[in-house]
């Protein structure tokens, strides 16, 4: 019969026993434990280019990181293209990530289908470290688009338009003109063959002098190629013109603006113009910008632009304006569209074919009408009284808008029209111009074809 204490006493032992299994197991959890770390490239394409970026993040919640390797799997040669042993240093506490930039070339990776590997090692005891590999299917190139051009013979005024046509290569993802941090998207569709692309772009009439043109091309793996194009840049004299601001215009005006728009006043006339003139307008204008951001790939317009009938221009494209108030200058900006004026609520048409990019109030510009004519360009109607068309119709040359108004930030019955390259004003004048369009843009496409 066991007495009391050696009942206690194999208590004891029972006791003893657990702890030392408890910290065993702890210890071998901890020192030994059987969980891999975990890694990850993140990416959204399956292509390398030739100096891509490569991001990397690994971690271990066990044992702590022992190792990450990164290489290339090319056939049957592996190349190393990143290598760090945490042993003897601290390793990282949470997760490491990297950000990897090598050159493929340089390291004489070879092009076509390869495998991305990521190989990570825990700290643990076991098998000195548990081990993930993980193992990604990707495509190498490094070598950037051709651009072949085509087209010949190009001038461009200052704020005006002008084409190119030019070739890429099939794996070619985009291309376009770029003047300064400027890009004028190019687009097949207008030749049989896609990889024969066109675009349309300006000299931005607020661009300083001097600049240079480049054609950029960027594949599907991020490489670009970029080739310089020589254009005949001609300068053009635009207008400085003074508006003058009557307390009785802006009392007209202001307070409806900034209700309808949801700013606060501030009882300061003047104050509140600024923010009718300056953060309205900035917000108005990005909003536009935002609806000319993607254009049909096809050309929806034929021949010349239509100018209101008969109206009078009463401002013209780039005009730097200089408003006066109470005898002193208050603001200044250049006026990005012409204002025509005919008889009040006259009706408004479609300078040519198009799709209604949008339909609506803008603000400052009043009831507006954005139409998308394909290929980056753009018109733009404001002010008007009633507008008759929806967002998302196509619409004809000549077809009715709406009719005429001095809604938005306009003094008396106009049309502000405006034509833009993607979110670039361009000067209207070209595109009424049935000649400038046949010498600068058809007879182009005539001579690719
Ligand atoms: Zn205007």
């Amino acid at each position: 019969m066991l007495d009391r204490r050696s009942r206690f006493r194999g208590k004891a032992v029972v006791i003893l026993a657990a702890v030392i299994l408890a910290v065993v197991v702890y210890a071998f959890l901890t020192i030994m434990e059987l969980t891999p770390p975990e890694a990850e490239w993140t990416s959204s394409s399956e292509y390398l280019g030739r100096e891509p970026s490569i991001s990397i993040t690994a971690a271990d919640t066990g044992t702590g990181l022992r190792s990450v390797r990164v290489s290339v799997v090319s056939g049957k040669s592996s190349t190393e293209i990143f290598s760090k042993d945490f042993t003897g240093v601290e390793p990282p506490a949470g997760d490491f990530s990297i950000e990897l930039t090598p050159d493929l070339k340089k390291l004489g990776i070879k092009e076509g289908e390869a495998v991305l590997t990521v190989e990570v090692k825990d700290l643990s005891l076991w098998r000195s470290g548990n081990t993930l590999m993980r193992e990604y299917p990707v495509i190498v190139d490094t070598t950037p688009p051709r651009i072949e051009l085509i087209s010949r013979d190009h001038i461009v005024f200052v704020g005006g338009s002008e084409a190119v046509i030019f070739k890429v290569s099939p794996d070619t993802e985009s291309a376009g003109v770029r003047i300064e941090d400027r890009l004028f998207q190019a687009y097949g569709g207008a030749f049989e063959d896609e990889d024969t692309q066109l675009a349309l772009f300006s000299y931005p009439y607020d661009l300083k002098t001097g600049k240079s043109f480049f054609i950029e091309a960027t594949d599907m793996a991020g490489n670009v190629a970029i080739r310089s194009l020589s254009v005949l840049v001609k300068a053009k004299e635009y207008r400085k013109r003074q508006i003058g601001l009557s307390d009785s215009f802006l009392e007209s005006k202001i307070p409806e603006l900034l209700g309808t728009a949801g700013i606060d006043a501030t009882g300061d006339l003047l104050q509140d113009f600024f923010l009718v003139n300056k953060d309205l307008r900035t917000r108005n204008e990005a909003l536009i910008a935002s609806f000319m951001s993607s254009s049909t790939p096809e050309f929806l317009w034929d021949g010349r632009f239509l100018q209101m009938r008969n109206s009078s221009v009463e401002a013209r494209f780039a005009d730097f304006r200089t408003y006066k108030y109470k005898g002193k200058a208050v603001d200044k900006l250049y006026h990005l569209g012409v204002d025509l004026a005919a008889v009040r609520k006259s009706p408004i048409e479609s300078a040519n074919g198009g799709v209604v990019a949008f339909a609506g109030d803008m603000g400052i510009y009043g009831n507006t009408v954005i139409l998308d004519h394909g290929f980056g360009l753009f018109t733009l109607y404001s002010h008007m009284s009633s507008i008759d068309v929806l967002g998302g119709d196509g619409v004809e040359k000549g077809q009715i808008l709406g009719m005429s108004g001095s809604t938005g930030f306009a003094g008396g019955d106009h049309l502000h029209f405006g034509v833009f390259l993607h979110e670039t004003p361009v000067l209207p004048l070209e595109w009424w111009d049935g000649r400038w369009i046949q010498n600068r843009i058809m007879r182009k496409i005539d001579d690719a074809r």
